[in-house]
């Protein structure tokens, strides 16, 4: 097996674009242990570690952020930058495993596998992050609602990577919040609910929502939104927008729980993860 180590992110994709069988490598996190256990035998391992461009979260002027696909979760966990509705994907972020597996594991790369246990894809979904995408021919951004389309399985084509995400300014007074049900501390989520929250005059006046480890994808309804939109957040609204999106899931049963047990964690979650935004709005 051949190791590639680029300075730029032309050079990984040429490297990639070479060889069919060459794999990108983030921190080695999930790639390393899938080729230990035989999952993948990649050709060729391209590095990403001293690709400068991939390294870097920028304030844009109108107020959003780029995020680099090789930062860290532990340094997406640190940047205070990353608060109002935006807080969530930190909030996530700083919710991964434990700081070993922080300190190793990338954005690019966890929104690259495609987990749908995983903590930042739902983050992403409800903030409407984007996702760059770089190919050896043209460069292309694909909403992140858009972006996890199955299990492990992303708009990523042959040869292309992740290159960063960016955030969007989000509305006046917005409020992040990332709730997430794990059995120990550290684990896998059971269930997460994601929430961007604004409130004006007691009212809820914009809101999204999204559910992890609910389904093969972030789960999201349009419906459920329209829901909470204009309520106070009373508990009648709140348990229409869980049954809602409970009727959107489509867990599985694995060792975090049952699918049936997933299912009723959702208006539990939502309820918990909305009434910590709105104390924040
Ligand atoms: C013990 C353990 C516990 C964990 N617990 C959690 C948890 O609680 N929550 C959670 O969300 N995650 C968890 N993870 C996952 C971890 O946080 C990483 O996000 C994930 O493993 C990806 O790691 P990585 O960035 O090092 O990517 P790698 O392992 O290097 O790569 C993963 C895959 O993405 C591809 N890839 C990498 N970067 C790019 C890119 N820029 N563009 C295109 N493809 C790319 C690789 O080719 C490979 O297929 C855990 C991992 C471990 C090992």
């Amino acid at each position: 097996m051949d190791f590639y180590q680029p300075t730029s992110l032309d050079a990984a994709l040429a490297l990639l674009a070479a060889d069919p069988e060459a794999l990108p490598l983030a921190g080695g996190a999930t790639l390393v242990a899938m080729m230990n256990a035989d999952l993948v035998e990649p050709s060729a391992l391209v590095s990403l570690r001293d690709v400068a461009e991939l390294q870097t979260i920028e304030a844009a002027a109108d107020g959003g952020f780029r995020i680099g696909a090789m930062i860290s979760h532990a340094a997406l966990a640190d940047e205070a930058r990353l608060g109002g509705g935006n807080e969530v994907v930190r909030q996530a972020a700083a919710r991964i495993a434990h700081p070993q597996v922080r300190n190793i594991g990338t954005l690019g790369g966890a929104v690259a596998h495609g987990d749908p246990s995983s903590d930042l894809p739902a983050a992403l979904v409800a903030a409407d992050a984007a996702i760059e995408i770089a190919g050896p021919a043209a460069r292309r951004v694909v909403a992140a609602e858009n972006f996890f389309e199955d299990y492990l399985t992303t708009a990523l084509k042959p040869g292309e990577m992740v290159s960063a995400i960016t955030l969007p300014v989000q509305p006046e007074g917005a409020v992040g919040h990332y709730e997430k049900f794990a059995r120990v501390h550290g684990g896998y989520a059971t269930l997460s609910v994601a929430v961007v929250l604004a409130m004006a005059g007691g009212e809820c006046s914009h809101v999204r929502v999204a559910l992890g480890a609910a389904g093969a994808t972030p789960v999201r309804v349009d419906a459920a939104e329209a829901r909470l939109l204009g309520s106070v957040l009373d508990a009648d609204a709140v348990r229409d927008a869980a049954a809602i999106l409970a009727e959107a899931s489509d867990p599985i049963d694995d060792v975090r729980g049952s699918a049936e047990y997933r299912l009723m964690l959702v208006p539990r979650l939502l309820g918990r993860a909305l009434a910590a935004a709105e104390g924040g709005a």
